[in-house]
């Protein structure tokens, strides 16, 4: 069987679904790789990297050809017209508001396997692509934060005086928040961190930042350890406690989000204008509807009183290289439990439990419970 290997066609994607080390896994497998011609450059992979891994290197059209397509993106039309009936695609389907583009996948006859789906169970941990990826958007947020940022991190004692260390705020401390405050804290910077679930403040204790939470809210953990959405008082008590902590912080960095709903708004208009002139903030949900008023996708917004709200689209492909090598290990996890060592195939079982869970099309019909019955 053969895998192909895209390169990505969305602007400013610089992320690759496979690297040299899961090529040559699966070419070890017994697969036949093939990687289109560039496909790695934004991740800084030269195609000679991947023919050393046992690859072929190949054009766009070579996807007819393949059994398995790997993916970081869903596949578009175009893509999708060069796909044999029966490929399995594995990729990050981002299928919710696009029910129509799913039920193209269906027509085109694939079957999309939506890594996002992927349940966060410990057998499921190496294959968690939103782990992965929301590490390193945690981290890449404190990187381009003290690049706003005028002044530095760390307090510095220095003949000529002191520099007092910045004070930077995380608010929401899942896998994101929680890599965000490590890394501020590498940086030197004094760290407080917010959230609605209280298992979160252990969590932020041990990673030597304070936790900040009002007496009001108890915890707000809600289905599989996400965060549920706050009732009405909730949300006024928390916004309280926020109004009073934000207007002394040079950085704040929101990743809340909750499953299936927008992003909750965290950060006022009022609360931005509280703060210090310099002061950065990055809302990492802007892509989800955004925490922060004001927070523009893809864009980089100067307040009145000149605080600056970063809304970076795709933050884990602005560290692409490292992004790419856990996105594929991702991958190559999951592929690995659907492959017959003996014949050297694949076999795609829909009742199996991560297979059921991520599956969204299979024989020409949309099949997740999610989604089928949907009309676009
Ligand atoms: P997420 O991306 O859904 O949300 C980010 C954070 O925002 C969460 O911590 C959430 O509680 C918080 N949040 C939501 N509403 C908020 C509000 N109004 N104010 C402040 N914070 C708010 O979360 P995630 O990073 O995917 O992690 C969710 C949970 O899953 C965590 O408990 C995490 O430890 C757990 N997890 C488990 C596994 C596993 O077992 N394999 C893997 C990853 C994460």
């Amino acid at each position: 069987q053969t895998v192909f290997v895209p390169r990505e066609l969305e602007a400013g994607e610089d992320r690759i679904a496979a690297s040299p080390d899961t090529a040559k896994r699966l070419f070890g497998l017994g697969f036949a790789v093939v990687v289109e011609k560039g496909a790695g450059a934004g991740s800084r992979i030269p195609d000679a990297e991947f023919v050393k891994a046992g690859a072929t290197i190949g054009k766009a059209g070579d996807a007819g050809k393949a059994d398995i397509v790997l993916k970081v993106r869903r596949p578009a039309a175009a893509e999708l017209k060069a796909y044999k009936k029966g490929a399995v695609v594995l990729a990050t389907m981002d299928p919710y508001g696009n029910e129509a583009a799913v039920e193209a996948m269906a027509k085109a006859g694939i079957s999309a396997l939506a890594m996002e789906f992927m349940p966060r169970i410990t057998r499921a941990q190496s294959m968690d692509v939103l782990s992965s990826q929301a590490n390193l958007a945690g981290y890449q947020a404190v990187i381009d934060a003290a690049a706003e940022y005028d002044r530095a991190l760390p307090m510095m004692m220095t003949a000529a005086g002191t520099v007092p260390a910045a004070k930077v705020f995380v608010m929401g401390a899942g896998v994101a928040g929680l890599q965000a405050i490590a890394t501020a804290r590498r940086l030197g910077a004094v760290v407080t961190a917010t959230d609605v679930r209280a298992a979160a403040g252990e969590q932020v204790a041990s990673l030597g930042a304070k936790f900040i939470m009002t007496d009001a809210l108890k915890d707000a953990s809600g289905e599989g350890g996400y965060a549920r959405e706050l009732t009405d008082s909730e949300k006024k008590a928390q916004a309280e406690l926020v109004a009073e902590h934000i207007a002394k912080q040079d950085i704040v960095i929101t990743t809340a989000l909750i499953p299936g709903r927008p992003a909750p708004r965290l950060v006022s208009g009022e609360m931005v204008k509280s703060m210090r002139p310099g002061s950065v903030i990055i809302d990492l949900a802007v892509e989800r509807g955004g925490n922060v008023e004001g927070a523009k996708a893809g864009e980089i917004v100067t307040t009145a009183n000149d605080v600056k709200i970063v809304g970076h689209l795709n933050v884990p492909g602005r560290v692409a290289a490292s992004a790419s090598l856990l996105y594929a290990k991702n991958l190559f996890a999951f592929l690995e439990t659907m492959i017959d060592k003996d014949n050297k195939t694949l076999s795609l079982d829909p009742d199996e439990e991560l297979v059921k869970a991520t599956l969204l099309t299979h024989d020409g019909v949309v099949v997740h419970p999610n989604f089928a019955g949907d009309k676009p």
